[in-house]
């Protein structure tokens, strides 16, 4: 008998299955290629210790999402305090930003021409509004709302160094999904404006990891009748008469299966998704696959002999001295995450394919991020006791200029697919944070059940998901 299949157990595809079953769908099958559910909000164990995939924290503003949260972790969830700070020019700042601290220990020079360069980006954006020329590049739009000094100071090498990308040549999308955060962008904004937007000073956390959610997510799913396979790789999408008729994948030995689909939800990569259909997609529904670009994420675990080695949940670096963005230390998500005595920090290195640090021996990685944390006093006189390499692709969905033509393409071509619905970070090419995609699965379950084998009114959804803000 046919049944809905979902493609990929993160907090979406599980969310979409979970939704189906409330609508009363009973049996859906989820398909997860990795042998453990989550996703990029998965939860990982090595040496005693609990590890996010990147530091994951849960703040949301949609009800729904909340509801579910609670619903499955409710009991566990912990509130913490938010600490964080930013290596800026050598020097250790807070964040939230104090105007103070900022400018003296940047100097009254820098401060002077902080100032000046804000004024520049008035300037100028008073003049693009009078034109009519709104920012179209991300770059354009840092230069209006920064000014010159500010935008090469910081955004620039911040841009190349976690997007892999000019700023110029990344869309304004970027700022959008962004600058509303309470990231280090809104870190600068505040100090240089003086208003602190930062709402954020707490934020939950389930005490034994993110992936708690995901985890307790398939124990619902199979408890209502419904199923999940673990370590299960969907393999080929055949459909024919403009409906998906079944999904292939293969079992964790290789042994080839298939399923009967009355619909299918999928969550897992565009790129790879288009190149699952049977039959192929025209070459210009390839060719834009092929265009849309990410960045995977090298996560450096470190081990070491004192707890806590820092005071922060967070700590960003824009510049070169090291060669990691952001680094995150566990026990200040939950301190029962890490063993007595002893602290783990999380190093995040974005890469793009042709990157140096993809061809990077692992034990140099380590080495590097060891002697990162030594230059930048994090180490102080602590041992390192041991270090894990986890490389994550496509973690980033990047926003290059061009970006929406290109998935637009992609997005009519699954319109012509009525029972498919792409949903999600992945399935919709949406940069975005777990309660977005907890939403996205909800979403396609019910308009799925709403509007069956009609699914060209789903994509017109996506600029709402554009509303959408991330928070780091
Ligand atoms: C470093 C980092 C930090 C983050 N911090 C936060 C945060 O603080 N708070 C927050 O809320 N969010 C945060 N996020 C975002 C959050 O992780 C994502 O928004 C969310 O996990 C995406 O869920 P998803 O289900 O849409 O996609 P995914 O988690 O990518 O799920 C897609 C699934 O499809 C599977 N798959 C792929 N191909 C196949 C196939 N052929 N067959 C079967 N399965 C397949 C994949 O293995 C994967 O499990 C962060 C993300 C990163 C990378």
């Amino acid at each position: 008998m046919a049944r809905s299949v979902i493609l990929g157990a993160g907090v979406a595809g599980l969310a979409a299955a979970y939704h189906l079953q409330r609508l009363g769908e009973k049996d859906p099958l989820v398909l997860e290629k990795n042998p453990y559910p989550g996703g990029l909000a998965a939860t990982m164990e090595w040496n005693g210790c609990r590890m996010d995939l990147g530091p994951h924290r849960i703040h949301t503003v949609y009800p729904r999402a909340d509801e579910l949260i609670t619903e499955m972790v409710g009991e566990d969830l912990i509130v913490r305090k938010r600490t964080s700070q930013i290596f800026l020019d050598g020097q250790w700042m807070d964040y939230p930003p104090r105007a103070g601290e900022m400018f003296r220990k940047l100097g009254l020079l820098t401060a002077a021409k902080i100032g000046l360069s804000a004024l520049q980006g008035k300037v100028r954006g008073l003049k693009n509004k009078v034109t009519g020329n709104p920012p179209e590049s991300y770059g354009d739009y840092l230069a209006e709302r920064f000014g010159p000094y500010v935008r090469e100071l910081i955004f620039d090498p911040f841009a190349l160094k976690v997007y892999r990308e000019e700023a110029d040549d990344l869309d304004v999308m970027v700022a959008k999904v962004r600058l509303a955060s309470q990231g280090i962008f809104s870190m600068l904004k505040e100090a240089i404006t003086g208003k602190t937007a930062s709402a954020v000073k707490k934020f939950r956390y389930p005490k034994q990891g993110m992936g708690l959610i995901s985890a307790r997510l398939q124990q619902h799913i199979e408890k209502e009748g419904g199923e999940v396979l673990l370590g299960h790789e969907a393999t080929r999408i055949r459909h024919t008469g403009g409906l998906v008729r079944s999904v292939e994948f293969e079992d964790p030995n290789g042994e080839k299966m298939s399923v009967e689909a009355s619909r299918v939800i999928t969550t897992i990569p565009l790129p790879i998704l288009v190149d699952l259909l049977e039959p192929k997609p025209n070459q210009a529904v390839r060719d834009a696959a092929e265009n849309l670009t990410y960045a995977d994420s090298f996560l450096v675990y470190t081990l070491v002999n004192r707890k806590p080695l820092t005071p922060n949940c967070w700590m960003y670096f824009p510049g070169d001295e090291t060669v990691f963005s952001r680094v995150y230390e566990i026990c200040h998500f939950s301190p029962e995450m890490t063993p007595e005595g002893q602290s783990c920090l999380c190093a995040e290195i974005p890469a793009r394919p042709a990157d140096p640090v993809q061809f990077t021996d692992e034990e140099d990685l380590k080495q590097r991020v060891w002697e990162g944390f030594v230059e930048t006093g994090m180490a102080r006189d602590a041992e390192c006791i041991d270090q894990v390499v986890l490389k994550i692709p496509r973690a980033y969905p990047i926003y290059r200029k061009g970006y929406k033509e290109d998935l637009g393409t992609i997005l009519e071509h699954l319109s012509t697919l009525g029972n498919l619905i792409s949903t999600g970070r992945h399935g919709l090419f949406h940069y975005n944070n777990s309660d977005h995609s907890l939403e996205m699965g909800r979403l396609a379950a019910e308009y799925a059940r709403q509007t069956p084998e009609k699914s060209e009114g789903w994509y017109s959804k996506r600029d709402e998901f554009d509303r959408y803000r991330i928070v780091d």
